[in-house]
């Protein structure tokens, strides 16, 4: 209660208060008393000297003490890390060394006067996350400082802190200026802020899509994380040379940059300047004295570490880092779990695993323990895993640690199953990867899924039969109605529908998606994220969507009755819909929305079309080979496309089919790529009949192949002729 009202008193003083200074007589017995301690002192942030000063009055004189960002003394070091302490000795080295190996106490204000600091508790002043300033409370009255004055401090700091922003101007958060200054407006902002969660993405997106000033942007940033801004001066700025342990790949994924100008003294440039524990780690590996911390558009980084010029130093050869750590490998078995996630030849093994895994296209990567043997490591391409390398079992832990860190995943936990997201930049695009780990009996196992990032794919690659391209570009005229794509998972579903959206996308139409991911995206397209475990469903986003004047809708898929209900009443109500489900077939698609109770009637209406799908490997074009189609060949295409239908194929004999060799461009397998296979039904009076009277699968088959679907395995035997696959490709689509 006592602590309550004085917090309180705290409050008010400052609020009413011009400055800190002003009202520090009051202050700091009001503080003592809380503490119940001898001295204190407030040291506050300053921008331009990249150092703390410390001001109060003896008598009627200021005084200050300056005291730079470093482990050169306590309140500096609690500044670098950002982390409170509590020091029972300061006089004591061990005690000092064991929290930072050049931590030193600045005693000279004892050696001064007969004052001995006994004891001090040191906390950092944050708002908002950036550093404004530091408080020291010394030599408690009875005895040492427990961790419920850490506590207390903390909430006093809290107060401080919302102070010295106001004094100091700062933002809270990092682009409140451009508000400020009318640059952008608050929704559009918030907007763009959801959509991006990674800082360094959001500042380029914000300045390509929203045209802002690398100036302007570069005072918001330095506005609220009150340090310097630095823009791209390669004849003021050099990189900084020196024997450090900094690695390109760790500096380039972490946006970080040391450089000089003509003093010699160097610069941390950062992207993120609030990130004290990436400060330390450089501040570590550089072993300097004094720098300075600036920040910098993301851009700007890489481009003095010369991303920009021609590419720079890559991760090295997958080869090269495998030798390397072949013969570092030999370290103790018991230090395995310690071995820091920074020796860079780990780190350079994961960034090399995750480039080549792009070059690639591979859609996931497999990173398996294996008891007693190497860990392999696995890339799936065009929907096939592929033995890429192996890792020595002695680096397995470190690796996985490594992912680990980047996903922001806990690496204590060895024994649960996580779920995590990272982001890598391959020729200044960032390309996200979603991160899930598996504890196994031989070990932890990673498995990587690549989000395929950029545009849509153009309908006309697509691949599909002439017939179907055109009846689905008539299907996708409609005003309104709904079109289903179907299929499992990994059958393409996504790709077809944002070709379908890019080709309608026109800005006369307001076109909204609920996506889970979303995967790819759009310029003049609405793309929501959905997200159940919040309670925005598909549904949900529907029902939003509604609301917001639309002309098409995607929904990503109708994974129960109440979002298939939503998305055909809002197919009815004028609206072009578009969706997903998870059903083998296009009539059983028909069967499976009625037994989950949609109204036959209402669909029917509703439905423009239905298209199935499934992705088959493609023959690598390199190295495929014409070969005569052999009896066994000739039997499986006429029993697979129907004798009925057959005579439309317009069969030659003898007939010219391909099969796969194996080159160097297709990794020796023979196929390159995947494509589409298709089976369209179009909802039809006769079939719609049917619909009516609840008719079986197999009866809305025929009748839907009689007015012109043609099955996905019929599809598949088109693309075996026209050179795209081959039978073996289509095999576990025929029916038996
Ligand atoms: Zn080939």
């Amino acid at each position: 209660m006592e602590q309550q009202s004085a917090l309180q008193d705290l409050k008010n003083l400052l609020v009413n208060a011009p400055s800190l200074l002003s009202v520090y007589d009051t202050l700091e017995p009001m503080l003592l008393k809380l503490f119940k301690a001898q001295r204190m002192s407030i040291f506050q942030r300053r921008m331009q000297h990249q150092d703390l000063v410390a001001r109060f009055k003896t008598g009627n004189e200021v005084q200050e003490i300056k005291v730079p960002i470093s482990p050169h003394s306590i309140a500096g070091y609690v500044a670098l890390s950002q982390i409170p302490l509590i020091i029972n000795d300061p006089y004591s080295s061990d005690e000092l060394s064991a929290i930072h190996p050049r931590l030193k106490f600045a005693d000279k204000f004892d050696k001064h006067s007969t004052f001995r600091t006994q004891n001090l508790i040191c906390i950092p002043i944050l708002n908002a996350g950036v550093l404004m300033g530091i408080m020291q409370i010394i030599n408690k009255n009875d005895g040492a400082f427990q961790s419920a004055d850490l506590a207390l401090a903390n909430k006093v700091a809290q107060t401080l802190g919302n102070k010295f922003r106001y004094e100091l101007g700062g933002t809270s958060q990092p682009f409140d200026y451009l508000v400020h200054r009318k640059v952008i407006d608050e929704p559009t902002l918030n907007k763009f802020v959801q959509a991006n969660p990674e800082h360094e993405l959001l500042v380029q997106r914000l300045m390509t899509e929203k045209r802002i000033p690398e100036d302007e942007m570069g005072i918001a940033l330095s506005v609220h994380y009150q340090v310097p801004y630095i823009g791209y001066k390669p004849d003021r700025f050099r990189l900084y040379q020196s024997n450090s342990k900094l690695n390109l790949s760790y500096l380039k994924r972490n946006f970080v940059a040391v450089v000089t100008d003509s003093t010699d003294r160097p610069t941390v440039l950062m992207a993120q300047p609030s990130n004290a524990s990436l400060l330390m780690e450089i501040e570590s590996a550089l072993g300097i004295e004094s720098y300075g911390i600036s920040v910098a558009l993301p851009n700007t980084i890489l481009q003095y570490l010369g991303e920009a010029n021609g590419g720079g130093v890559g991760p090295g050869a997958m080869d090269e880092i495998l030798d390397e750590i072949g013969t570092s490998g030999q370290e103790a078995d018991e230090q395995l779990d310690d071995m820091s996630d920074d020796a860079p030849a780990v780190v350079r093994l994961v960034s090399r695993i995750l480039h080549d895994a792009k070059r690639l296209e591979a859609s996931d990567i497999h990173i398996d323990a294996e008891k007693n043997a190497p860990t392999r490591v696995r890339m799936r391409i065009d929907g096939v895993c592929r033995d890429i390398t192996q890792v020595p079992a002695s680096h397995h832990n470190a690796v996985i640690a490594r992912i680990k860190i980047m996903s922001n995943l806990n690496i204590a936990e060895k024994r649960l199953p996580q779920d995590g997201k990272l982001a890598f930049k391959l020729s200044g695009q960032v390309i996200e990867v979603r991160v899930a780990t598996i504890p196994t009996v031989a070990g932890e196992g990673v498995v990587m899924r690549i989000l395929s990032t950029g545009g849509a794919l153009p309908m006309g690659k697509m691949n599909l039969s002439p017939a179907n391209q055109q009846t689905i570009l008539r299907m996708i005229k409609k005003p309104h109605g709904i079109l289903l794509v179907v299929g499992p998972t990994g059958s393409g579903k996504t790709t077809t529908l944002h070709a379908v959206l890019g080709h309608i996308n026109t800005p006369d139409k307001k076109i909204w998606t609920a996506e889970d991911p979303v995967e790819i995206t759009q310029p003049g397209l609405q793309q929501v994220q959905v997200s159940p475990r919040i309670g925005f469903t598909f549904a949900s986003a529907l029902r939003a969507f509604l609301r917001a004047d639309p002309d098409i809708i995607l929904i990503g898929e109708m994974r129960d009755k109440e979002t298939a209900h939503a998305g055909i009443e809002a197919s009815l109500t004028g609206h072009l819909v578009f969706s997903t489900l998870h059903t083998n077939s296009a009539p059983e698609t028909i069967t499976r929305l009625l037994d989950l109770g949609i109204d036959p009637v209402n669909f029917t209406d509703a439905c423009i079309g239905i298209l199935a799908q499934r992705l088959v490997r493609t023959l690598c074009q390199n190295c495929k080979e014409a070969t005569l189609a052999t009896d066994t060949d000739m039997d499986f295409i006429k029993r697979q496309y129907g004798a009925d239908y057959l005579p439309e194929l317009k069969l030659v004999s003898p007939l010219m089919l391909h099969k796969p060799k194996g080159c160097e461009i297709c990794g020796n397998t023979g196929y390159k790529g995947r494509t589409g296979v298709h089976e369209l039904l179009s909802m039809t009076p006769a079939l719609r009949s049917l619909v009516y009277k609840t008719a079986p699968v197999s009866q809305l088959k025929t009748q839907a192949m009689h007015d012109g679907m043609r099955t996905l395995i019929q599809d598949s035997i088109l693309k075996v002729i026209k050179g795209d696959t081959d039978i073996a490709q289509i095999q576990m689509l025929a029916s038996v």
